[in-house]
C-alpha cells in the first residue's frame, strides 16, 4: 500500500484526535505499515571494495539477490557506519550496465564481442609473457637490470592486504618497475 506525506499526516493527525477525545488506541498507523525488503533476507557479512579503509558491511540477501546494504555494527574499523559511496554501493551491484561478463575488441574492430572468463585469462598470460620476452633488459652497460618497461600493474581497492603482496611479488618477479595503485589517482 502506498502512502503520501499528506496521507501519513492526515491518518496521524485523525488518531491522535479521536484516540485522545474517547480514550481508545485506533492504531490506525497499524494499517500503513508496509512489509520490509529485508523481511526474511539473509544478512551476510562482507567488506565495502571502494577504498583501503576497508569497512565491514552487512548485505541483506533475499532470493540470491542483495536488497540492502548497512555497515556492520561488529566490525571493528567502522563500527556500523558506512560513508556515502559505500551507501549507494547497492546501485552498482544492480545497475543495468554493470559489467558481468569479459568484453573483448579485436584490433581494428568496432565491436565488442563476449568472451569466457578463462579465455580472457589466457588472452593475458600470453600478451604478458609476449611482451615481457620481447622488451626484457638484462643489463644496462655492466649493470643488471633485469626488468621490463613496457608493462605496468594498476592495484585496485578492492584487492585484500595479501592480494596485493601477491600482485606485487608477481611485479617484481616479472620484472615489471611502474606498480601504481588506484586509491592514489
Ligand atoms: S565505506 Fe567508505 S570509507 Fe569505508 S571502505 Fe567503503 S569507501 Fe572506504
Amino acid at each position: 500500500m502506498s502512502l503520501t506525506r499528506r496521507d501519513f499526516l492526515k491518518g496521524a493527525g485523525t488518531g491522535a484526535a479521536l484516540g485522545g477525545a474517547v480514550g481508545v488506541e485506533l492504531g490506525s498507523a497499524e494499517a500503513y505499515v508496509t512489509e520490509l525488503k529485508t523481511k526474511g533476507a539473509k544478512e551476510v557479512p562482507s567488506i565495502c571494495y571502494y577504498c583501503a579503509v576497508g569497512c565491514g558491511i552487512k548485505a541483506s540477501v533475499a532470493d540470491g539477490k542483495v536488497v540492502a546494504i548497512q555497515g556492520d555494527p561488529e566490525h571493528p574499523i567502522n563500527r556500523g557506519t558506512l560513508c556515502s559511496k559505500a551507501q549507494a554501493y547497492i546501485q552498482v551491484l544492480q545497475h543495468p550496465n554493470r559489467l558481468t561478463k569479459a568484453l573483448y575488441r579485436a584490433p581494428g574492430a568496432a565491436e565488442w564481442q563476449e568472451k569466457p572468463l578463462d579465455w580472457a585469462m589466457e588472452q593475458i598470460a600470453q600478451r604478458i609473457k609476449a611482451t615481457r620476452d620481447a622488451t626484457f633488459v638484462e643489463k644496462e652497460g655492466d649493470v643488471p637490470v633485469n626488468r621490463t618497461e613496457a608493462i605496468a600493474t594498476l592495484g585496485s581497492a578492492i584487492i585484500a592486504n595479501e592480494e596485493a603482496y601477491l600482485l606485487a611479488k608477481l611485479g617484481r618477479g616479472l620484472g615489471i618497475v611502474p606498480m601504481e595503485h588506484q586509491a592514489r589517482i
